[in-house]
């Protein structure tokens, strides 16, 4: 027996230690696995979760195929900028025809219900809007200027980033207070019911955000937006969505297919 065997005896202590080295990392890879599994579990359930809040918007409003409106403003120090066009196509039906309405009609479940946010009218206008800055669109007349907070002043006081949301545009046309304000997550805001109001302002820290331009003609433009289908206003056998927005004395014909209770109280 000479070196052959000596060099075998190696190999097989290496062998064993091998496996001894392998079977300490299977002891300790077999909590970790535990670990994944269970990290994936709750990742599945929320996942699922996630989906289930997208599926379960049917029974959030705004629906598919229901049609809003909402005024909407961006008021920086002390006045109002211009009113807001799409940049693109509407993909998911939040969108405006330049007349200082956000029009509200989602196709798609990801523009519906809960996910119905003030994000959607930004994303397709072009608009950011977060925690420290407004920044406009980049086409004419707004060439993307920006204004941040801790940069921009008004009239020397420094400035915020505020929101503020009316329920009744009518009423904030009138002066009545805002429904909410926000100093945070402004483009998480829900769009939450038919003709309401919504200003994103860059104002001085506690200033009073004003409604914006558009709610004292929120039903005149919402009827424009709808006027071209037909005699009336309503197309022959009456798409009026559920919640429709026929305006009081709106241009429902006689006898027009409008579903109980679907006229704009
Ligand atoms: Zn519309
Ligand atoms: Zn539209």
């Amino acid at each position: 027996m000479g070196k052959a065997s000596s060099a075998k005896k190696v190999a097989r202590a290496a062998r064993a230690g091998g496996k001894r080295k392998a079977g300490q990392r299977r002891q300790l890879g077999f909590p970790i696995a535990l670990g994944l599994i269970v990290v994936l579990g709750l990742a599945t359930i929320f996942v699922a979760k996630t989906s289930n809040d997208a599926a379960a918007d049917s029974s959030n409003p705004p629906r598919v195929g229901e049609h809003w409106h909402a005024a909407y403003g961006v008021y920086i120090c002390d006045h109002f900028v211009a009113n807001l066009s799409d940049e693109g196509a509407d993909a998911l039906g939040v969108h405006t025809h330049d007349d200082g309405l956000i029009h509200i009609h989602p196709f798609q479940a990801a523009a519906a219900g809960k996910q119905a946010t003030l994000g959607k009218f930004f994303d397709e206008t072009g608009l950011h809007v977060t925690d420290a800055e407004i920044k406009l669109p980049a086409a004419k007349p707004f060439g993307g200027r920006a204004y941040r907070v801790g940069d921009t002043t008004c009239d020397g006081k420094p400035a915020e980033v505020r929101a503020a949301h009316w329920k009744n545009a009518l009423e904030a046309a009138k002066g009545k207070a805002a429904t909410k304000t926000f100093t945070s997550d402004i483009s998480g805001i829900r769009l939450s019911e038919d003709l309401g109001a919504y200003t994103s302002a860059l104002v001085p820290k506690g200033a009073k955000v004003p409604p914006p331009p558009g709610a004292a003609d929120i039903l005149q433009n919402a009827q424009n937006d709808q006027a071209p289908t037909g005699a009336g206003g309503v197309p022959p056998g009456g798409n009026v969505p559920p919640g429709g927005n026929v305006p009081p004395g709106g241009n429902v014909p006689p006898g027009g297919n409008v579903p109980p209770g679907s006229a704009t109280p």
